[in-house]
């Protein structure tokens, strides 16, 4: 190895000198050091639970632990249930009947799927489409779900139907009675909303939805 040229005194004090400087003409606030990227600190946060076992879910036939889609920065986060066939077999949140709904509204927002980020309540299917326990929505949420949202901090959350605001919310939150109402949440505003499968079934109420939507985007406006 190549010895160093050992400093003087006065090029130390230069070079400290040129530090503090540089220290100054940080905003305030600033800490130098690596801070991890979102989309980092959201790796490191699933790395762990890519074969999870902490709920029943783990050992009922799930293929992908569906953790999350989109942006990492977005100011809206949308929560789901829990993953359908399609979303356990592509490891994507809302890539089936509901999720091609889902795109439509976020589009008609004036937004792209990849602006906003899309999660789910539980992380893994439920079998047969059924809606997941108490258990294993609490167990999922404390284990992935709080700790997405604690490093996305997004504006706004909007939670798809009563699985997802009752995770959420809490156990007793009747959809029908807050839907299109802003809840709050550890300061940031959560609209519950019907979900899409729930749209698809019964058409009519697209307009409840839209009206809800364009509540949240003069918020995130
Ligand atoms: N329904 C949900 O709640 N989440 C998905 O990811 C897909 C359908």
């Amino acid at each position: 190895m190549p010895r160093q040229k050992k400093q003087t005194p006065d090029e130390f004090r230069a070079e400290l000198a040129k530090y503090l400087q540089f220290l100054k003409n940080q905003p305030e606030g600033f800490a130098y050091y690596n801070k991890p990227t979102k989309q980092e600190q959201l790796d490191t946060l699933f790395a762990p639970y890519k074969q999870c076992t902490q709920c029943p879910l783990g050992s009922l036939g799930r293929q992908n632990v569906v953790f999350g889609d989109g942006n990492p920065e977005a100011k809206l986060m949308f929560v789901g249930e829990g993953p359908g066939r399609d979303e356990d077999k592509q490891g994507i949140p809302f890539v089936g009947r509901s999720g091609k709904l889902l795109n439509k509204i976020i589009e008609a927002m004036g937004l792209q799927r990849a602006d906003v980020y899309i999660a789910n309540v539980v992380k893994c299917r439920p079998p047969n489409n059924r809606a997941p326990t108490p258990q294993e929505s609490s167990t999922c949420t404390s284990l992935l779900l709080w700790h997405q949202i604690n490093i996305i901090a997004p504006k706004v959350i909007c939670t798809l139907g009563a699985s997802a605001s009752q995770g959420l919310l809490g156990a007793d939150t009747k959809i029908g009675a807050v839907r299109g109402i802003f809840q709050e949440l550890d300061g940031i505003k959560v609209m519950p909303t019907y979900h899409p499968a729930y749209l698809l079934r019964n058409p009519s109420e697209k307009a409840k939805v839209w009206a809800d939507m364009q509540i949240v985007m003069r918020e995130i406006n």
